[in-house]
Parts: C-alpha cells; structure tokens; sequence
C-alpha cells in the first residue's frame, strides 16, 4: 500500500513541472504600456490625490512594471474640471475625478459621486458594486467614450466653512459659495450663489473676499488647504454629500487595447484605491477635527430649517430632471428605490448602535 501511494504521489509530482514548462512557450511576452493619469485633484491632497499613486504602484507592481501609469495633478495635463472630457478625446488615456463635476453635462453623472440627500459611502459602495449602480453608471459613461470605477470615498463631508454665522434659511440670501454638483443648484434654490472652483482655486478666491463660504471635504483635508484661517464657522453635516465617491476613468479605446492581464491588475487596483481612501478619511478626520477645535473654530450643525427646505427642493429638482432627461430618470428611479430600502436597514442596526455609542454618558 505504502509503496503504491507513493508511486501515485510521485506521478503526480512528475506532472507539475512538465505543466510549468509548457506555459512560458504558449504564451506571448507582455507589452509595455504607458498611460497618463489625469487628476482633478492637487498633490497637497495625499488622500484623494494618493488614490491615483495607489492605482499607478499596484497596477505596475501586478505587471512586473510593464505597465505604467504617469499621475498628473489637476491643471498639469488639463483643469481639473476637465478630466472627463481629457479621457474621453484621449488627451489622457484615464483620469481621476468626480462625476459630478460634470452635472453641465448631464445631471444624471453626480450618481457617480454623490447627490443631496443620498447614500452614505457604505450605501454607494453596495449600490455599485452588488446593487446595480455599475453597470447603469457604466451604460452612461459609454456616451462619453469612457469606462469608469469606483475611485475612493471620503465618508459623509462637513457642510463647509462660513465667516458668518448661518443661523437660519435667510441667511443663506445672496451667500457666495463654492459648492459644486446639484448641491450648488440647491443652494441656489435656497437664494445663496454657488460656484465651481477646483480644490486648489478655493483658498485664494476665500482668502480676497470673492465667496464668503467654501466646502470642500472634511478636517484632515480642509485643515490642509487652511480655510479655518479665514473663515471660523464650520458647518456639519454636508448633505449633498452623504459619501461621495471618486472615480476613475479610462478611455474606451485604451481599455480596449489593454491585455487582458493589465485590464485585471487596473480593475483591482481602483477597488484597492477606492477602500484604501475612505479607511485613510476615517483614520485622519478624528484627530484634525481634534486640532481644528483646538485652535478655536467654531463647530455648528446647519439650522433645521436650512435642512428640511434644502430636501425639499432637492427632491423637488429631481423629479423635475426626471420628466425632461431620460438618462436621469432611469438612474434616478432604481436609486431612489435603492436608497429607501437602505434608510429602512440602516435605521435599524446600524443608526441604534451609533447613536447609543455616540450620544448615550
Ligand atoms: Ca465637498
């Protein structure tokens, strides 16, 4: 017997190597591939500006550096409000952004990041990956000549940073802002002046009076960019941006014309870089929020009124959408079915434990 199991083992061992020898002569050497990586965001950013070091590292590293991405910060390559219209003419074979820099285009693309009053950054990333949002979001993009994945989340944003006090709906009458995406439409409704500045334009247009309140992400980033040096009054929570997700982008040809070892090692290393940005959001957030209120800004959640007048119209602006822009409308219905039922299971487990940690001495 023992003699018998030995001989089977060693046939089987004999085997292995005569199947090891064969694969190198089957298959074709690799090429080199060279992409550029457009991002709308600055270096300063080593969170939602990493993410696009972590997709160039790791998608080298998984093709023994035969296939290289060269990351470019916002305006180097294109604006940073630009990066969509960059992959899609191939200026850059992909890009980094934020779908809803793009609401000029069709409103139905902030679903890609985030829109007032949705889903938090643990509900977008069940509604892309096992909810349907991927492959509605992708059937989109096609119109645009891109291919896109989910690039990073940075937990739901603070509401931004104010001179003055808001403490009630009046005054947000005639408020200069930057706020970008159907946020910004909102805010209009609501009677303030909304402006799309890139993150690196903010500080300065803050800094000489051109707006009076900016948001921008939250207190490890926003520390960074240092608007807690002219503006005081920091606001909590940013509702049109429950858990907005960054995206990458990649040109339909290139992605076509990419092996399909490369197009693997691409498409894991964006769900490395989009899991890696939120953990790293949630890990810095704590203590900057910590040294913010250290160096005496002022923490206020918006004035219920602001809130409810702000989901009011927003729900009303998306119904509107609905009737006159047939991409919106058949995103927009699954979604908002979607995000009902998350609200339901979320209400439940997840919104007890939390509120009892948080609230309960
Ligand atoms: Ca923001």
């Amino acid at each position: 017997m023992q003699r018998r199991d030995f001989l089977t083992g060693a046939g089987v061992a004999a085997m292995l190597p005569l199947a090891a020898q064969a694969a190198p002569s089957e298959s074709q050497p690799l090429p080199a591939v060279r992409w550029r990586l457009a991002s709308s965001f600055p270096k300063s950013l080593d969170t939602i500006y990493g993410a696009s070091e972590t997709l160039a590292k790791r998608v080298a590293a998984l093709t023994s550096g035969r296939f290289q991405i060269r990351v470019f910060a916002g305006g180097e390559l294109v604006p940073g409000l630009q990066v969509l219209d960059a992959v899609g003419n191939g200026t850059a074979e992909c890009g980094h952004s934020a779908g809803y820099y793009y609401v000029g285009k069709n409103m139905a693309l902030a679903f890609d990041c985030a829109v007032p009053f949705g889903l938090t950054a643990r509900q977008q990333n069940a509604w892309m990956y096992a909810g349907g949002g991927l492959e509605a979001l992708r059937a989109l993009y096609a119109k645009y000549n891109v291919v896109q994945f989910p690039g990073g989340n940075t937990g739901t944003q603070m509401g931004g940073w104010f001179r003055k006090p808001i403490k009630s709906l009046a005054d947000l009458k005639g408020l200069k802002m930057r706020i970008p995406g159907i946020g910004g439409r909102i805010m209009a409704k609501l009677g303030a002046v909304p402006q799309t500045l890139p993150g690196s334009d903010i500080y300065p247009a803050l800094e000489r009076g051109a707006i009076d309140a900016a948001e921008w992400v939250g207190p490890y980033d926003d520390e960074k960019l240092g608007f807690h040096k002219i503006a005081r009054h920091y606001y909590y929570p940013g509702w049109w941006e429950g858990g907005p997700q960054l995206s990458f982008y990649v040109n339909q040809a290139s992605w076509r014309a990419l092996p399909e070892q490369y197009r693997q090692a691409f498409e894991v290393a964006t769900a490395e870089a989009n899991q890696l940005m939120l953990a790293q959001y949630d890990a810095r957030n704590p203590p900057a929020l910590l040294r913010l209120a250290g160096q005496g800004v002022q923490l206020h959640a918006f004035p219920k009124d602001v809130m409810l007048a702000a989901r009011r119209a927003t729900f009303e602006l998306y119904e509107a959408e609905a009737k006159t822009n047939p991409d919106f409308a058949a995103i927009y219905r699954p979604w908002k079915a979607f995000r009902d039922t998350e609200f339901q299971w979320f209400k439940v487990a997840e919104a007890a434990y939390e509120n009892f940690n948080y609230f309960v001495k």
